[in-house]
């Protein structure tokens, strides 16, 4: 038989109960010390004697107790579950006995306190405890009619842990520039004031955080496609004017507290083109998470592919010098693009050759490091702008080559002089590499 027994407490009829089962033959009822099963502890809701009943079946007293579970978990973040159903059947072979017990919020924890009344003003919750009556030990000799228990073990559970948000944003108030990007600079340029923030669940600022800000390059951003993205040269560096503020990793970290209203930093964008990152946590014991937008955009804007408008217009050009490195070598600005398309129209009008357009300048601009070994070493003075363009030496009869290979005996040397007529009539000077280089006259290196 199953008998359900929801009272609180060490009652007068769990008492009764207990002596029927001992003078029912399964035991000796004159016990002094009965022997129990360990606690097992179920939440019942805040305040005493509002939560279980009496239910008809044990599926039914199990499922209401799974459901003040979940609700006490769900209001007090404190994660207790309820154990296997528990069976109470101390007519046939055990007994359990009830106690009312508290979970308590001291110092930074939820204990589950058996058997200590409410304490005024602490926030509490009533929970039930049960253990299961094991039996007599031989040698007892008769029965208490009364007795008070106290357990002495307290389970002390750490409560969820505030999570508290940081945010970077620009101190001019200015908007981000999306979702994800704070803002964009040209390389190597200082950024506006921004400043790191920290908020608590309820979005209120919270002072006197210690944080630290990472800055991060995002790889194969910026027409780079190779490794080695953690030097200064491609991440940018971090600055702050606060007094608590300190750099490390070549002023890739910045830590600092953010004292009343937010540490205010600058991110000087790095010669190299790219995406990059400010990553921000806290480094106290507050455990922050970084939300709103942490990207930075670092290059030259609008800037346009000299492909697109090669294979529209068919222009009389070929395209070289990729690399798996640099895939994509031929941007320029709008004006740029069609100087360089002007310029090797007027080169086919005189020798019905095409071309070889060589580096122009990546996607985003930013220094062109092309040498295979040295990663982000700077060969190239220019390219960086969008303005530059070298020019193969070597043109091309057989007009149906798009690319570099055109065939020995269809190659043209190109005449330096020719060029340099050309480059100056789209309003360039010629720099000698060992290409023919044309640059925009009064463009920014
Ligand atoms: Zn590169
Ligand atoms: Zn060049």
């Amino acid at each position: 038989m199953l008998l359900f027994f929801f009272a609180v407490g060490w009652s007068n009829s769990a008492l009764a109960q207990f002596k029927l089962w001992c003078a029912s033959g399964g035991g000796d009822w004159n016990c002094v010390t009965p022997i129990f099963g360990p606690w097992t502890f179920i939440p019942i809701l805040f305040g005493p004697f509002d939560g279980l009943k009496p239910a008809p079946t044990a599926d039914a007293a199990y499922s209401e107790l799974s459901a003040k579970a979940a609700s006490f978990s769900a209001t007090t973040g404190c994660p207790l579950t309820v154990g296997p159903l528990p069976e109470f059947t101390f007519l046939d072979s055990g007994s359990h006995e009830l106690a009312k017990v508290q979970v308590s919020w001291n110092d930074g924890q939820a204990c589950i306190n058996a058997g200590l009344n409410t304490v005024s003003g602490q926030k509490t919750a009533t929970v039930e405890g049960f253990r299961q009556f094991l039996g007599c030990p031989i040698g007892a000799v008769r029965a208490v009619d009364q007795r008070t228990w106290t357990d002495p073990s307290v389970v002390c559970v750490a409560p969820p842990t505030p999570q508290y948000v940081i945010k970077l944003s620009r101190l001019d108030g200015l908007a981000p520039e999306s979702g994800t990007s704070l803002f964009s600079n040209e390389p190597g340029q200082p950024s506006p004031e921004l400043v790191a923030t920290v908020y608590d669940e309820h979005n209120q600022l919270v002072p006197n955080v210690l944080v630290q800000l990472q800055a991060n390059a995002i790889p194969n951003t910026g027409g780079h496609h190779h490794g080695d993205n953690s030097v200064t040269l491609r991440t940018g560096t971090l600055a702050s004017a606060d007094p608590s503020a300190n750099l490390s990793q070549n002023a890739q970290i910045l830590s600092g507290n953010t004292g009343s209203t937010g540490l205010v930093f600058t991110y000087n964008a790095p010669p190299v083109g790219g995406d990059n990152t400010i990553a921000a946590t806290c480094i106290d014991n507050h455990h922050c998470t970084q939300q709103g937008p942490m990207q930075v955009g670092v290059g030259i804007k609008d800037l346009q592919p000299l492909g697109d408008a090669v294979f529209q217009s068919a222009a009389p050009i070929r395209l070289t010098g990729q690399t798996t490195r640099h895939p994509n070598n031929h941007y320029g600005t709008a004006e740029w693009v069609q100087s360089t398309i002007v310029l090797a129209t007027e080169f086919f009008s005189r020798k019905f050759a095409t071309l070889g357009i060589n580096d122009m300048s990546l996607a985003q601009g930013g220094l062109f490091d092309i040498q295979n070994q040295s990663d982000w070493l700077p060969p190239h003075i220019l390219h960086r702008t969008g303005t530059s363009v070298d020019i193969d030496r070597t043109a091309c009869l057989d007009l149906t080559v798009t690319g570099a290979n055109c065939p020995t005996a269809e190659q043209l040397p190109v005449n330096f002089r020719l060029i340099r007529i050309l480059c100056e009539q789209v309003g360039g000077h010629i720099l000698k590499e060992p290409t023919i280089h044309c640059q925009l006259n009064g463009s920014r290196s």
